[in-house]
């Protein structure tokens, strides 16, 4: 009886009906297959939620695979492209990048399973794998995870006709809805409270390991877990730690890791520690994937938490980050703008200087950020936690299944 005992150990976390619909829809759902598939087998946010969803669905009997597509530098440069457009910004997409990209989904097509019942295509890399559907007998779902709704009309004209052939697809807002697949849901992600980022941590691990990364514990740390991505406006955060550090003392972290999909993350990683120069109290960590417990301590160790993103998705840091009760301070884009909810979960700012007041606001004021840091753990707890996000899951694989 895996699933049961498996889903105990959350009985504390969610309502009582959560687990009981868990286990229902489960039983109904039993030894139904899926694949799925994405683009990079670390770093990032797709990462991290399969990460966690998969062994989980497989706890409550589905029978699940995840594959990773196979791509060269060039197809992920032009992906990284992709998304940037996807993302609104005014990037160039010529003829031979689709040619590249259809190309690579094309030289993948032998890594999907032709037997199973559900194939889930995330984000827009395998999207082009749809063309091997014929005669393939599985329902086809494709989650998208980033914020479609400026994405550049050129590139939407080659992708549309490739998502107008999913069964259905999956966004994380009700705002991102493109109506292009014969069914549309939202549905957020979530994290899990009971991983090694989420789990509390004693002292003495906290201690080892900003000892290890050489954080000095006893001046407030100011925090932006990020890939290295312009879209993340790490260089910005810098900014903002340059104002706040006028009249306070502070230091600055800014982790992040590589993602094999993001080819640009070395180009902005390096602009990052020119724009740092030598100042002792800024902390660029390139971490590397298996570094949950550092993150975990780092975000329970921050005295505030910021994610600057210019453009987000859903933004799983501020999931993780609210979860630990930090203060957390966005520019509120995408996703961001639900998990932090100005002055009840956390601050939201436009500017650099806002976001630096607000960051002043919260080192001096640490009973209101404390009032905010509990509010926001409880908005993850109801919203956006493990079996929540399972439940969602199931209700749409039987959906879909009927
Ligand atoms: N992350 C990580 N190591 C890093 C940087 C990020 O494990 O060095 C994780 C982070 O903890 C979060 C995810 O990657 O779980 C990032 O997800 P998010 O939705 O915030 O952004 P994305 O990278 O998908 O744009």
């Amino acid at each position: 009886m895996m699933a049961p005992m498996f889903l105990e150990k959350y009985e504390e976390l969610v309502e009582t009906e959560v687990i009981e619909e868990i286990k229902t829809l489960a039983g109904e759902l039993k030894g139904v297959s899926l694949q799925h598939i994405n683009s990079t087998a670390v770093g990032g946010g797709v990462a991290e939620i399969l990460k966690t969803l998969v062994p989980l669905m497989e706890e409550v009997g589905l029978n699940v695979q995840w594959t990773v597509m196979e791509g060269d530098e060039e197809f992920f440069q032009v992906t990284k492209t992709f998304h940037n457009a996807f993302h609104g910004q005014p990037v160039n997409i010529t003829q031979e990048m689709f040619e590249i990209y259809r190309e690579v989904n094309r030289r993948n097509f032998r890594l999907i399973d032709p037997d199973v019942d559900f194939v889930i295509i995330h984000d827009q890399q395998p999207l082009g794998l749809v063309q091997a559907r014929e005669g393939n007998q599985g329902r086809w779902i494709w989650y998208c995870h980033i914020d479609p709704t400026g994405v550049l009309e050129k590139l939407w004209n080659f992708m549309r006709p490739l998502a107008a052939r999913f069964d259905a697809a999956i966004y994380h807002l009700p705002e991102y809805v493109k109506g292009v697949a014969r069914r549309e849901y939202v549905m957020p992600p979530a994290i899990d409270p009971l991983s090694e980022k989420n789990r509390p941590v004693t002292e003495e691990e906290k201690k080892a390991v900003l000892k290890k990364l050489g954080i000095d514990e006893d001046k407030p740390i100011i925090l932006q877990v990020s890939r290295f991505d312009r879209l993340k406006d790490p260089v910005g955060v810098i900014e903002v730690y340059r104002l706040v550090k006028r009249n306070y003392s502070c230091q600055l972290v800014l982790a992040g890791g590589e993602a094999s999909d993001d080819p640009e993350g070395i180009q902005v990683l390096r602009e990052v520690l020119k724009t740092a120069g030598d100042d002792p109290d800024i902390h660029v960590l390139a971490l590397d994937p298996k570094s949950d417990l550092e993150i975990n301590v780092l975000q329970q160790s921050a005295a505030v938490v910021v994610q600057k993103s210019v453009r987000e998705g859903f933004g799983l840091t501020a999931t993780e980050a609210l979860w630990k009760g930090r203060p957390v301070v966005t520019t509120g884009v995408g996703g961001l703008g639900r998990q932090v909810i100005h002055g009840k979960t956390g601050l939201v700012t436009t500017t650099t200087e806002d976001m630096a007041s607000a960051v002043e606001r919260l080192l001096a004021d640490r009973a209101y950020a404390a009032i905010l840091g509990a509010a926001g753990k409880e908005h993850v707890r109801s919203n956006f936690i493990l079996p929540v996000y399972l439940r969602s899951w199931l209700r749409l694989l039987r959906d879909l299944h009927r």
